[in-house]
């Protein structure tokens, strides 16, 4: 038998998702599934940590507007942990595009558009770890 992976994922509570009130709906969904939670913290996101965050990004002409929606207010910070972690969680939460995204993905059912998404999810192995280095500090995550 193929062992399934453990994989790390940061994942963001964007301004809408605070907003909406759905922080606990979106957490209750990725435990349900089988992730654990390893850190968690709420922060207003730097420029810095933004222009890093989504440097793939910042030479586009709405990357301002993302800027805006993303420091409207402050985001929660999620470590997660589990089996295949990475495609897993990406499947949860559906296609950048909220209007597109199938009911039952989290952006199908709370997502407005192309920026109010609900959650950042990291898309591969690295970038689940090069972002939890980014976004929380040695000794805030834990086991
Ligand atoms: P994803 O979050 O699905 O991995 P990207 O890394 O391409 O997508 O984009 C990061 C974030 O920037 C998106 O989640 C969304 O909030 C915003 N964004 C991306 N593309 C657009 C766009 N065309 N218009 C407005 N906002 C966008």
């Amino acid at each position: 038998m193929i062992r399934a992976l453990m994989e790390e994922s940061l994942v963001l509570l964007k301004p809408d998702c605070l907003e909406g009130r759905k922080c606990g709906e979106v957490l209750k969904r990725f435990e349900e599934a089988g992730f654990a939670v390893f850190g968690v913290k709420m922060m207003r996101l730097s420029d810095e940590i933004l222009r890093d965050h989504y440097a793939h990004l910042t030479e586009l002409p709405f990357f301002p507007e993302i800027q805006g929606f993303m420091q409207s207010s402050p985001v929660v910070a999620i470590a997660l942990r589990g089996e295949n972690a990475i495609v897993r969680i990406r499947e949860m939460v559906g296609p950048t595009d909220s209007t597109v995204a199938e009911k039952g993905t989290l952006r199908g059912d709370f997502g407005q558009d192309k920026m109010r998404n609900v959650v950042h999810a990291s898309d591969s192995i690295e970038n689940g770890q090069a972002e939890l280095k980014r976004f929380f500090a040695d000794g805030e995550l834990f086991g």
